[in-house]
């Protein structure tokens, strides 16, 4: 029995659930690609399916709109695969169990690829909706938009006429998203020697703190837990020799990192000095960060006497100098949009392996020069060292505009239905929009969706009554986009 057949509006939802029975996981696309172009071929439509397996599915403008130019909807077709601990879900071949509660769709222990499932939906109840009136249509469904807007990047924009884009990945109503970050992943690899040390081993832990998004919690002032323990290390100097044998610190390069661990070898007593100061910089760290990260907490703990490969001194000078001078956090708020950070770095990923610090960032920016220039940054400071610097998954900005007939459409046709004004806004992480953008010169943007919740965990949650009154808004916007 389907779970979402009583839901309205019904296409939308039916569409929905079908999704969510082939897998669809980022790198996992063939299948729904192949599926999106059965539902091409069935209503008649025009359709490319490219080398990627991304899929633009074409539909003509209803009567009395073929002079409007034509209108691009896009959304991402793959999902991000999370499950619960525990969960035996095979993301590979399982179809998602999905559940009502209250307002709420989501799946049993998994993520539920409402993100972005739903514009999938969407796209597919629009094309095969003859009743509606609208511009021509040009429907994109990409690929592993969660793994570096893949498909996105390779997707050939010469067959697409589009002068307006409503991209359909954003998970908060009422916010119209009229410009994205461009950003890359800063990797850096400092050559380091390690010689064999005895000693006491002790345990360094930084750990508490809250983390969050490099791209939207960038801007609350947060504490990076690998730059936390490079400072400990660097100040318990004074209480005594040690030498490092381990370091890491952080997840992802995109997460702001919670925890980091070190493993240093000392004597005894200066141990212990270093353990009793971990108490006094706990203090002064939760006072720093009192207001917005104040569960910081740095403990030494002994493991005993032992022999590691430990830093070379040179070495240990180098990682501490790199880690202690790195540009992290925010560079730059924007000058004419209030409170949007313009340019940011988060050190994510930092880990010592037997020939290198491994240092792993997302650089982010709304302007390309500074994006590079804080690159370029990062690359001398790593050269500076001895290291090699590599920029990862480079991806441009999509720039705000400030005439857009495309967003003074969509905020009238808002007020019109809801009686308030929609937010207006620029994110700074990035979006497939800023790809689109890149290769379609001119193109007008704007990006939406229907409220999600806790998106990429295996607690997702999609609200029904949004994603009505979104499909209400997108019908009545490519209505009203004729005048
Ligand atoms: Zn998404």
């Amino acid at each position: 029995m389907p779970v979402l057949e009583n839901l309205k509006p019904q296409r939308v939802f039916y569409y929905f659930e079908e999704i969510t029975k082939i897998p669809h996981g980022s790198g996992n696309t063939k299948e729904i690609s192949d599926y999106l172009v059965a539902f091409a071929k069935n209503q008649g439509l025009r359709w490319i399916q490219d080398e990627s397996n991304n899929v633009i599915i074409f539909k003509e403008a209803s009567k009395g709109y073929e002079k409007v130019p034509s209108v691009m909807l896009q959304g991402h077709m793959d999902m991000v695969c999370e499950k619960k601990k525990g969960n035996t879900h095979d993301f590979t071949k399982d179809p998602l169990k999905l559940h009502i509660e209250g307002d709420y769709i989501s799946a049993d222990g998994t993520t539920l690829g409402g993100d972005d499932g739903i514009a999938v939906a969407y796209g597919l109840a629009l094309l095969e909706d003859d009743t509606l009136e609208h511009p021509a249509l040009e429907v994109v469904f990409t690929v592993d938009e969660e793994i570096g807007l893949l498909g996105a990047s390779a997707l050939d924009a010469s067959c697409l006429n589009a002068k307006y884009l409503i991209n359909l990945d954003s998970e908060e109503e009422g916010i119209l998203w009229a410009g994205c970050a461009g950003g890359m992943t800063a990797v850096t690899k400092l050559p380091v020697r390690y010689q064999e040390c005895t000693g006491m081993k002790w345990k360094i832990r930084v750990s508490g703190l809250l983390g969050g998004h490099s791209g939207a919690e960038i801007d609350k002032n947060r504490a990076n837990a690998t730059l936390i323990l490079a400072r400990f290390l660097k100040e318990c100097r004074q209480q005594g020799d040690y030498v490092l044998a381990e370091l890491s610190g952080g997840l992802k390069d995109n997460a702001i990192p919670r925890d980091a661990e070190a493993l240093i070898l000392a004597d005894t007593e200066t141990g212990e000095k270093i353990a009793a100061y971990a108490d006094i910089f706990t203090q002064a760290l939760r006072k720093e960060y009192a207001g917005c990260d104040e569960g910081i907490t740095v403990t030494a703990e002994p493991l005993g006497q032992g022999a590691e490969p430990a830093l070379h001194p040179v070495s240990l000078e180098k990682v501490l100098f790199f880690l202690l001078n790195y540009p992290n956090g925010i560079q730059k708020m924007c000058g004419f949009i209030d409170g949007l950070v313009e340019t940011s770095c988060n050190l994510g990923i930092t880990a010592l392996t037997p020939e290198a610090l491994c240092g792993s960032a997302s650089v982010r920016s709304s302007v390309g020069t500074a994006k590079q220039a804080l690159a370029d940054k990062i690359a001398y400071l790593t050269e500076f060292l001895g290291g090699d610097f590599t920029a990862e998954g480079d991806y441009p900005s999509w720039e705000y505009r400030q005439n857009s007939h495309l967003r003074t459409v969509m905020v009238q046709v808002y007020r019109k239905l809801y009686g308030k004004e929609p937010e207006v806004q620029v994110i700074h992480a990035g979006l497939e929009c800023g790809l689109f953008y890149e290769k379609i010169p001119g193109l007008d943007c704007v990006s939406i969706g229907p409220d999600m919740k806790d998106i990429h965990t295996s607690e997702e949650k999609l609200s029904i009554s949004s994603v009505q009154r979104v499909w209400d808004y997108l019908v009545e916007v490519l209505r009203e986009i004729k005048e």
